[in-house]
Parts: structure tokens; C-alpha cells; sequence
């Protein structure tokens, strides 16, 4: 592989990597979505609302987004194609994918996993075509992250086959529920099932909420959750239940059954494992909102990159120009790691995307191994991505200084549409939290309780097989460190093998503390359950944050080696360096303190990424070119009209100087 990166490349040839599989779906969006369907900045909540909901009706579906969709409905079961639409609309507007994503994800996806035939031939046509607009109601306002206590509940009654849909008191009000304001006329609902006097655990049932009118339908109380920081066309709202009457057959019933007289049945005895079983299967929504939060960063910094390439600040004195931002080395600090990173999530997202779309397309059998690492991944890289892009948004917007700051020029509304991304489809913190679980554990059958955390012995022992677990390329990374000379003054920060050595060791480090303390906490404080995990819980969460940078560096490493295009190779090669040796320079203070990196080679890391700076400023533009946005979706005012200020300064100044040449 060429080391150095010379020749500027035809964006074309990065496109082609980074559009991967599923590049017709992308196609189609580029050339599809016009101007009609970009923000309008400036509306009220309700013109917001207004329009969005008339653009949902106004999507072209065969686009994509409901390809997911079994092929006998209207979907052509391309469950991979429909997370790419996703992202693809992210990238045009966050209300429209937000409100597709309830609609044709969270809605349609749970009737579609959750029920059963009669309600896949009943209702997914409408559901794809739009004609039914419905809700998906887990979240209530007294229990988000810990959804297994959901207060609603569902009691069955034999006499009239029907069940009695129920919210006690305010906190189990459903909140926050998109579509429920304005547009639902169904809902998902998600409440305890009781039958025969027991409870059964979280099940969902297919709720009418409104009639043809759009009244609330008789026991349903529909409210608005007001004013929101962002996502305005969207409608959230908050749905109560006085007894509502639920026929038998509206219960979603694959994973749990009622029968006439009550007897109720599920292929999955324990409560708890079938509750996250139930929930499993909902994993693409946390895929699409890990994809359109880096579809929207690689907008900002797409728009903060061209802005730093026409935007001039302060001279020098051997140049009668003014300095371009993007020549200063602060600036290239703030936007080059940033996209680097946003080139590493890419190629972990696109695996991601790649392995779901083979566990949930094909008709096999589940394998319950491969299932549970799917959902690890996709929590860990929802919480990495949504994450990155609220800092990476913030950092655009500093990067184009005031214009970054007015409506215009788009980056607010990236940043306040974007933010709620870190919370919703799972709260990053409990998300990483399961990461950090099926690392320590190996198995998820006890997710609801902290009784798991206490298994210490267990824990040790499934460890180190945990960890050196790989989906990307294995026998290529085990080559690269295999290869790592056994002293590091021997070898150089930017040798690949030497990154990824560094990068596991630490996660196996941090693994096995965490472990350590565990273990400790079992031994001692044996009536606390609470505590023993409590007081790690710290540590635990660096585990998960550790695991998903190694998980991405090896994506990366392994996308690199699946290019042909040497060129390409070469670029990203450099991009893949200085994604490392930036995470690496983020825990240095860590890989000190854990005698993983002698103090003067943390000096000369922080050297070679000034160097990597230099290298890369050439291939600024090219890497966001690479994204292929185009130039309408990107609706930034000061990108338009900076390049006339400068040519009209220029003209004034060329003027100038003739008037004072004479003196
Ligand atoms: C705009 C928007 C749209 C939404 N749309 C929908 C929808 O359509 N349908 C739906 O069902 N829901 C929806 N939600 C709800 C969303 O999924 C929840 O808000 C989310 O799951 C978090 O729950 P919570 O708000 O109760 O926060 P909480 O769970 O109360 O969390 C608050 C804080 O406590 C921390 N915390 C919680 N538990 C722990 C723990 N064990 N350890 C450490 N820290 C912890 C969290 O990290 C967080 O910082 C939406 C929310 C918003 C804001």
C-alpha cells in the first residue's frame, strides 16, 4: 500500500467505496428529492407540522424507505436498502426522516415483528402505503430507559375475548410518542398483559386511536408534548387509556399468545428473555438513528469544510490575501479528526447495516449468537455515532463563526434537529451499559435485573473469549498485530498493527479491571446488589466506549483492505491514522497512567497528527466530496454568497491599490 498520499483524487472514485452496496438507493434519493423537500427555516411548529406531513404523503416509498417491508406487501424485503433510505432522508430533512422512521420503522416495524399473519394481511399494505398513520407508544412519562416497568396495562376478560386497556395514573401516560399528536390513527401500544390474574410481562396491541375525523377515539385521551427544542414537523404527544376496549386478536401475538378462554402461551417461558427477545427484533430503528445522526454530520461538515475553503480571516505578511480557515492548523484540528472519525463510523455503520441485513432478511432460522452481537453493535454505534454528531455539529457551527449561527445556513437546525438522537431509540448512557453487559456476560437472560452483575466467577471466565471476538477481517487484524515487533520504540505510531494492539489492549485492560473490581464488590458487599455494580459503573461504561473503538478501527481496516483503488487505498489509509492516533491522543492520559505509551512517544503522536493535518489539508474538499451530498440538499446560504463578498472585496481592494499606486 502506497504510505504517502500525492495526487488529488476524483471524488467519484471515494464515493464509490463509501456508497458500497447500496448505492442505487442512494442514486435515487440524489436525483428524486428536489428542493420541495428540504427545510424551510423560519416556520412555526404548525407550518412545520403542516408541511412534513403533506411531504410524507408526497414520498416516492419505491425510494426505499419502506423496502424492508416483507415483498408480498409492498416492500421487496431489502431490510439493508431501507436503513441507507434512512440515512439518505436524514441528509435532506430530519422532521421528514424522523417522522418516516416512526411511521415505516417504529410503527410498521413492530406490526410487521411483533404480529402475526392476520395482522400482517390486515393492515402492513395500508401501513407501507400511507394510508394508515400510526404510532408506536412504549415510552411513558414515569418509565423510559426501563421500559420492563411500563405501568399501562392490558387485562384480558373471557367473557367478552377482549382486553381492557388501562393507564392508572400520570406516569403511565405514553409521552413523547411521535405521530400522536396530529396524525395517528393507530398505535403500537405497549402495556402489561394480564390474564387469569397474572402478569405476563410488556406485550404490544394494535390500538385504533382516532376516528376517520381525526377525533380521539371514546377512552383515549390525546394530548400535544408542546414545544420542542427541534424535529418541529414533527407531532409528539402524549395518549391515556380509560379501560379501552381491545379485541382479542389486537394483541401482536408472536412472541406471546392468549387464547379464547384466557390460558396464555409463548414460545419463550421466562418473562424477562422474551421481553428482550420482543425487543431485538425493533433493533433497525436504532441502526437508522445511528445512520442519519452521521448523515448528518458529514452535512456539517460538509458545509463547514466548504465554508473554511472560501471563507478568508486575518493576512499575512508575505501574501496580500487573507488566510483561508481551513490553512490554519486550529481549524484542521477541529474538522479533520472530526472527519476522520465520521469516515471510521461510516465503514462501521456499513457492516452493521451489511450483518443486519443478513439476520433479518433471511428466513432461516435466528441465530440467537449472531442476533445478540447485532444488538450490542447496533446500541453501541447508535450511542457512538449520535454522540459524535452532537459534538461534530457544535464544532461546524463554531467553525463558520456567526454565519454559522443564523438559520440560513442550516447548522442550526442540524444541531437542534439532531440532539434528541442521543436519547431516544435508547438513552446512550443505559446503551452503553448493555454493551457493557454483553461483554462482561455473554448472554443477555438477565438484562432486567443487576443479580447478573454479581456472577463475578462467571464473568471471568467469559472474558477473554468475549473479547477477542471480530466480525471485520479477523485473520487481517490478527496479521497486522501478529506482525508488531515485540518493543514499541521499534515500531511507528502509524504502523496499522501497532494501532490496533493498542486499541485492544486497552479494552481487555479496562475489561479486566472492571471484572477485578466486580469479582471484589461480589466478595464484599454481598447484600448490595446494587452496589457491587453502582460502584463501577464508571468504569463499566469505558469498557463499552473502549469496545466500540476497537470495533470501528477494525471496520476501518478492514474496509481499507476491501478497496482496490490504490489511490483510495493510500487516502484513507492516512484518514485511518489519523482516526487512531486521534482516539489515541483523546486516553492518553489513560495509556500513561496504564504504562501502554512512554511519555515521549504521547509527544510524538501529538507531532505525527499536526503532520497527518498538513498531509490531508489538500484532500479537505475531496473527503466531503466523497459523500456525494448534493449541492441543493445542503441549503446553506453563506456558501452561496461567500464567494461574491470575496470577489467583490477583492475587486474593491484591486481598485484601491491602483488609486494609491500613484502616491
Ligand atoms: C423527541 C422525542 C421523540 C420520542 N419519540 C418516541 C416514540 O415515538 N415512541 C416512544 O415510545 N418513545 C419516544 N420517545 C421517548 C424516548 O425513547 C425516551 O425519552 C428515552 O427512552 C429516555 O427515557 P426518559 O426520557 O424517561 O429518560 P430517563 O430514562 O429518565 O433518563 C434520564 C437520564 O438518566 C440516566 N439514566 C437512566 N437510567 C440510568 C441507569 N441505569 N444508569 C445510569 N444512568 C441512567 C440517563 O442516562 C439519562 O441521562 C421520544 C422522546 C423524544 C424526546
Amino acid at each position: 500500500m502506497p504510505d504517502h498520499v500525492s495526487d488529488r483524487l476524483d471524488p467519484a472514485r471515494l464515493q464509490e467505496i463509501l456508497d458500497g452496496p447500496w448505492a442505487k438507493v442512494r442514486n435515487a434519493h440524489r436525483e428524486h428529492l428536489d428542493e420541495r423537500f428540504l427545510p424551510v427555516y423560519g416556520e412555526t411548529g404548525d407550518q412545520a407540522r403542516e408541511r412534513i406531513t403533506r411531504l410524507l404523503t408526497e414520498l416516492p416509498v419505491e425510494l426505499g424507505i419502506a423496502s424492508g417491508f416483507p415483498t408480498e406487501y409492498g416492500g421487496n424485503s431489502d431490510v439493508g436498502g431501507s436503513i441507507v433510505a434512512t440515512e439518505m432522508l436524514a441528509q435532506v430533512d430530519l422532521s421528514l426522516m424522523v417522522k418516516a422512521g416512526v411511521q415505516w420503522g417504529l410503527f410498521g416495524g413492530a406490526v410487521a415483528a411483533l404480529g402475526t399473519r392476520r395482522h400482517h394481511d390486515a393492515y402492513l399494505r395500508d401501513i407501507i402505503a400511507g394510508t394508515i398513520f400510526g404510532c408506536f407508544a412504549m415510552t411513558e412519562t414515569g418509565h423510559g430507559s426501563d421500559v420492563q416497568q411500563l405501568r399501562t396495562t392490558c387485562t384480558y376478560d373471557p367473557r367478552t375475548q377482549t382486553f381492557d386497556l388501562h393507564t392508572p395514573h400520570e406516569a403511565a401516560r405514553k409521552d413523547y410518542i411521535g405521530n400522536a399528536a396530529r396524525d395517528g390513527r393507530m398505535a403500537v401500544v405497549f402495556a402489561q398483559l394480564i390474564t387469569d390474574g397474572q402478569q405476563h410481562g410488556v406485550h404490544a396491541w394494535l390500538v385504533p386511536i382516532r376516528d376517520d375525523r381525526g377525533n380521539p377515539l371514546p377512552g383515549v385521551t390525546i394530548g400535544d408534548a408542546g414545544p420542542k427544542a427541534g424535529l418541529l414537523g414533527v407531532d409528539n404527544g402524549r395518549l391515556s387509556f380509560d379501560h379501552v376496549r381491545v379485541p382479542r386478536e389486537m394483541l401482536l401475538d408472536r412472541y406471546g399468545q392468549v387464547a379464547e378462554d384466557g390460558t396464555y402461551s409463548s414460545p419463550i417461558e421466562n418473562d424477562s428473555r422474551r421481553f428482550f427477545t420482543m425487543l431485538g427484533t425493533l433493533v433497525r430503528g436504532r441502526v437508522s438513528v445511528g445512520g442519519a445522526a452521521a448523515a448528518a454530520t458529514k452535512s456539517a461538515l460538509a458545509i463547514a469544510v466548504r465554508y473554511g475553503d472560501i471563507r478568508r480571516q486575518f493576512g499575512t505578511p508575505d501574501s496580500d490575501r487573507e488566510v483561508l480557515l481551513n490553512d490554519y492548523l486550529a481549524h484542521q484540528r477541529k474538522l479533520l479528526p472530526a472527519l476522520a472519525t465520521t469516515y471510521a463510523l461510516h465503514f462501521a455503520q456499513a457492516e452493521l447495516v451489511a450483518a443486519l441485513h443478513d439476520v433479518q432478511g433471511s428466513d432461516g432460522p435466528v441465530d440467537e449468537h449472531r442476533q445478540r452481537e447485532l444488538e450490542s453493535r447496533a446500541a453501541g454505534l447508535k450511542a457512538a455515532q449520535t454522540w459524535h454528531a452532537t459534538r461534530t455539529i457544535q464544532t461546524c457551527r463554531e467553525a463558520c463563526g456567526g454565519a454559522g449561527y443564523l438559520a440560513e445556513n442550516r447548522l442550526p437546525s442540524l444541531k437542534a434537529d439532531t440532539d434528541v438522537f442521543t436519547t431516544f431509540e435508547g438513552d446512550n448512557t443505559v446503551l452503553l451499559q448493555l454493551v457493557a453487559k454483553g461483554l462482561l456476560t455473554g448472554y443477555r437472560d438477565e438484562f432486567g435485573s443487576l443479580d447478573g452483575w454479581g456472577r463475578a466467577s462467571f464473568v471471568a471466565e467469559q472474558v477473554r473469549e468475549m473479547v477477542l471476538e471480530r466480525t471485520a477481517a479477523r485473520s487481517v487484524i490478527e496479521r497486522l498485530i501478529g506482525a508488531v515487533p515485540g518493543r514499541d520504540e521499534e515500531v511507528a505510531v502509524t504502523d496499522r498493527g501497532w494501532q490496533l494492539k493498542v486499541f485492544e489492549d486497552r479494552e481487555k485492560h479496562l475489561l479486566d479491571g472492571a471484572v477485578r473490581r466486580l469479582r471484589n464488590g461480589a466478595a464484599t458487599k454481598k447484600d448490595r446488589p446494587f452496589d457491587i455494580f453502582n460502584d463501577v459503573q464508571d468504569h463499566v461504561l469505558t469498557v463499552a466506549a473502549a469496545h466500540i473503538d476497537r470495533v470501528t478501527l477494525e471496520a476501518f481496516v478492514a474496509a481499507i483492505e476491501d478497496t482496490a483503488d490504490p489511490a483510495v487505498q493510500a487516502l484513507l489509509s492516512r484518514v485511518c491514522d489519523l482516526y487512531a492516533l486521534s482516539v489515541i491522543e483523546a486516553n492518553k492520559g489513560w495509556l500513561l497512567e496504564h504504562g501502554r505509551l512512554t511519555p515521549a512517544r504521547s509527544k510524538a503522536i501529538t507531532a505525527v497528527v499536526n503532520g497527518l493535518l498538513k498531509e490531508l489539508r489538500p484532500h479537505l474538499r475531496t473527503l466531503v466530496d466523497g459523500f456525494a451530498i448534493p449541492d441543493a440538499w445542503l441549503h446553506s446560504a453563506m456558501l452561496r454568497e461567500e464567494p461574491h463578498r470575496q470577489d467583490a472585496m477583492a475587486a474593491h481592494d484591486a481598485a484601491g491599490d491602483s488609486h494609491a499606486a500613484p502616491a
